[in-house]
């Protein structure tokens, strides 16, 4: 009986020990490769805002239109600023 309470805790300790190693490998695999929801976030942090410089309205600066003067929200918005 007693060799078997030893024989479990080796067990034990054993499958503790194969557990961490795991979980350890993981963190390094994680922080060496990051998961691709963090590059998605990084791409939401690049994406510039601007204001219309008509009606001030935010806008990212991708759906924004150019004009010669300045950057606006609408086709109307850089008409009526740019006639
Ligand atoms: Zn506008």
């Amino acid at each position: 009986m007693k060799y078997l309470l030893i024989l479990a805790l080796a067990l034990a300790v054993i499958w503790l020990w194969k557990a961490h190693r795991r979980s350890s490998l993981a963190e390094k695999a994680r922080a060496q490769n990051p998961p691709p929801a963090t590059g998605k976030s990084k791409t939401l942090q690049t994406t510039e805002v601007i204001a219309c410089d008509v009606c001030a309205v935010h806008l990212p600066l991708n759906e924004a239109l150019t004009g010669g003067r300045g950057v606006y929200c609408s086709e109307a918005h850089r008409r009526q600023a740019e006639s």
